[in-house]
């Protein structure tokens, strides 16, 4: 059955060399009782464990039923140990973390057998042993001769062919030890039993022959036996531990250490909480910043005007001298204010280049022109001129312009359509009261500020009779419909050349390119900081502006007064600035009043700025055009600080990160350390280097998934305090948001680290030496 044939295991400490093995050679039989006796370090166990293939001999060879295993590879010796090998020990080693049946199934899970299967081998053991009514008793609920049984019924339960017994009385008093050695005299009927013993005798009462021992050498046999030549063939069944039992087994360790695996949990979440903390945050506060930059951008756009003011020119002139002159004359200059007047020049060069500009950056550009608009509506049963205008119309003016203005309806408020053609200028600042997001260029609006309060003189200019505090229903106002009429139907030429408005306006409201426009919507502000972004009443698209201007520019009375310098309705003598406006209201003028380029944050601002900057790279002064960044003085808070500050806190939860996986791998490490004897045992029972690795990163592997879940949920509940104590101190409400996508990837990420932490640790576990593990007291 077995043989060793010149078996030699040296071991050399130092300068001492303890021959363990030297020159051992026996054979045994299929069946028999062996007994090994001799002293203290003569080499006993070392035979045994090389006999069960837990160690392996120096030079020599054992043949296993006539095989030689000299050839033999690490999964050789696993599978043997597990299919042919059963092991008994003094010190029992059972695993206490597992129950009494797990402990004696645990040879069949390591080879895979099926469940039912496993079960009934286990039971049939236990109950061969004389532990039926114990058999659901945890481990450490048991005796010392109870724990033996239950060691052998795990050694016996596979029905190896070969039984190994390291002084399994040698813990035991005698009355138990008697027991225990009927019990293993009756398995040897079936089987090789070879076991080493103290105890001569129990060696004499029990085995049927005595080898004894000492120094490594066999002295005595009492009963040798030559192998004959050959046997049955011998076959091994490969062993492989699922990853489901190395769970398992990890998860029943973890389970008797509740209170040290949930410290061990929090402090590795500790890295995985600030992080998570960190990062939600960092992402409320960049929602905050993005809010207002783009409602700051949305009150301050970057602005065009006819007239700018180059801010450098200012700068340069107020600088005095610092003492009084001496001078004896007086000298001319134009004030600081008057030099830092700039002119712009814009024309359809400079929209055009405007119009250039990345849709990215600016999504809004509204570009406003200053010309009236004539509107007639049928208001009270009668048509009368109404204007878009919040001027009051019972006070007099004196202007000429002005009073041009206020008759041609010069007012309300103007907003961009986007250059993608969408409203997403009013439906990102203003809320629908009642009605509808206008959908076409005729469609107009009447916005009310945070109070629902709209400018009385908005309503008085359109027609309507109103008194201070008058209440009106949505539905008296959306709807309503004012005629636009053109300046051909509107102005009539007089036989002396002068043109009069007409005052058939029902006539003109029938028109046929008179247009309808529609009050759809009474619109309110969404945010507090862009309140009066468009003033209270009236506000249309720049895009009706457009279309008017298109129609009147070729107008009879355009041409008219583009030919002279004469009022073509009063005939007075205009000035050229006068001039200039009254052709501008009457829709004869080009230039626009405005452009404002609304850019979505202050990033993309300065990438307009630069953009406009460019324009005027080598251009001389005069074509130069200046622009009013009024948002430019608004401190900068950008994301690029909270981007630093977002960082710099990370690399800190980082730190800790780091901490808790060396953590993780000391603890494992321990772990490893504490558990050698059962690693040992599983080796005895055959488990690979793997499954040993597997039984360790699977505890890993639950403590890091445990430590990222904890922290996940730590963070959270953190979430709430910091909130509230962000509202007390900054009246910013839900500040620290936790990104579920980030709470994913934080737990996954706690758990390869703490893989990894306690990898090492796994693999140092993997590498002992199962007989030199089991050795370990
Ligand atoms: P026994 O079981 O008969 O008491 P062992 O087989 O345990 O004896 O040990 C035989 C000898 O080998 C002893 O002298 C022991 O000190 C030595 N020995 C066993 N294992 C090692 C080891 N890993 N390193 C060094 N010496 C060892
Ligand atoms: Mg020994």
């Amino acid at each position: 059955m077995l043989e060793l044939k010149h078996i030699k295991k040296y071991y050399q400490v130092g300068d001492t060399l303890t021959k363990a093995q030297d020159d051992v050679s026996v054979a045994f039989r299929k069946q028999e009782f062996v007994a090994i006796l001799g002293p203290s370090g003569s080499g006993k166990t070392t035979m045994l464990n090389i006999i069960g293939g837990l160690d392996r001999y120096d030079s020599g060879d054992l043949l296993i039923k006539g095989k030689s295993t000299k050839t033999f590879k690490d999964s050789d010796w696993d599978a043997y140990r597990n299919n042919s090998v059963g092991f008994i020990f003094q010190s029992y080693n059972i695993i206490t973390h597992l129950s009494i049946i797990d402990n004696v199934e645990m040879g069949m899970t390591l080879s895979g057998v099926d469940a039912a299967t496993k079960r009934k081998k286990a039971e049939d053991a236990l109950i061969r042993v004389g532990l039926k009514e114990h058999m659901h008793k945890k481990p450490t609920q048991l005796s010392g001769g109870q724990m033996q049984r239950v060691a052998i019924a795990r050694a016996i339960a596979n029905d190896p062919e070969i039984l190994l017994a390291d002084e399994p009385t040698g813990a035991l008093d005698s009355e138990t030890s008697q027991e225990i050695m009927k019990l293993i005299k009756e398995l040897s009927k079936e089987r090789l039993v070879i076991m080493v013993t103290h105890n001569p005798d129990l060696a004499y009462q029990y085995a049927d022959r005595i080898i004894k021992f000492a120094d490594g050498q066999i002295q005595d046999d009492s009963h040798p036996h030559v192998e004959g030549d050959k046997e049955d063939d011998f076959k091994l069944k490969r062993t492989k531990m699922s990853y489901i039992t190395a769970l398992r087994l990890s998860f029943n360790n973890i389970r008797t250490k509740k209170g040290r695996t949930f410290l061990t949990m929090f402090a590795s979440s500790i890295g995985i909480i600030g992080i998570a903390i960190v990062l939600a945050l960092s992402n409320g506060f960049q929602k905050q910043i993005d809010k207002t930059q783009a409602e700051t951008l949305s009150t301050m756009p970057v602005t065009i005007s006819p007239v700018g003011t180059d801010t450098s020119a200012a700068m340069e002139s107020t600088s005095r001298s610092k003492s009084f002159s001496k001078n004896k004359y007086v000298t001319a200059e134009t004030s600081a204010a008057d030099k830092a007047q700039h002119v712009n020049k814009l024309n359809t060069k400079y929209l055009n280049y405007v119009n250039g500009m990345s849709k990215t950056l600016a999504k809004n550009i509204a570009v406003t022109y200053g010309t009236g608009m004539n509107l007639v509506r049928d208001a009270n049963g009668k048509y009368q001129t109404v204007k878009f205008s919040n001027a009051n119309p019972d006070s007099n003016t004196t202007d000429t312009s002005a009073m041009m203005a206020a008759a041609t309806g010069v007012g309300g408020s103007v907003y961009p359509i986007d250059r993608n053609g969408n409203q997403s200028f009013l439906k990102k600042n203003y809320k629908v009261l009642n009605g509808a997001y206008p959908t076409k260029d005729t469609d107009i609006v009447l916005v009310v500020d945070r109070d629902n309060v709209v400018n009385i003189n908005a309503l008085k200019n359109l027609g309507f009779k109103v008194k201070e505090n008058q209440k009106f229903d949505y539905s008296k106002l959306v709807g309503k419909t004012v005629k636009l009429v053109t300046n051909n139907d509107y102005y009539t030429k007089l036989p002396t050349g002068n043109f009069m408005p007409g005052t058939d306006y029902k006539a003109m409201a029938g028109k046929s390119n008179t247009k309808t426009l529609t009050i759809t919507a009474v619109v309110r502000v969404r945010s507090k900081k862009s309140d009066g972004l468009l003033a209270s009443g009236i506000a249309y698209s720049d895009q009706l502006t457009k279309t008017v201007l298109n129609e009147n520019k070729n107008s009879a009375i355009v041409k008219a007064q583009k030919a002279t310098n004469k009022n073509v309705m009063t005939g007075e003598t205009m000035d050229a600035t006068t001039a200039s406006s009254m052709l501008t209201v009457l829709g004869g003028s080009k230039t626009p009043s405005s452009i404002q380029i609304y850019p979505t944050n202050f990033k993309d601002k300065d990438k307009v700025l630069d953009y406009l900057d460019k324009f005027n790279k080598g251009k001389s002064k005069k074509d130069k055009v200046i622009y009013t960044d009024m948002a430019g003085t608004v401190s900068d808070m950008t994301g690029g600080l909270m981007d630093a500050i977002t960082y710099v806190l990370v690399a800190f939860a980082g730190i800790s990160l780091v901490t808790s996986m060396i953590m993780i791998a000391i603890i494992t490490y321990t772990s490893v350390l504490e558990r050698t004897k059962e690693i040992g045992v599983l080796k005895a029972l055959g488990a690979r280097k793997k499954d040993i690795t597997r039984v360790f990163d699977a505890e890993t592997a639950i403590l890091g998934v445990g430590a990222g879940v904890l922290g996940i949920i730590i963070a959270w509940l953190c979430t709430f305090p910091i909130n509230a104590v962000l509202l007390g101190m900054t009246d910013l409400s839900n500040v620290a948001v936790l990104n579920p996508v980030h709470a994913i990837v934080l737990v996954i990420i706690s758990t390869v680290l703490t893989i990894l932490g306690g990898h090492v640790p796994a693999r140092m576990a993997a590498k002992k030496d199962a007989a030199q593990a089991l050795r370990a007291e």
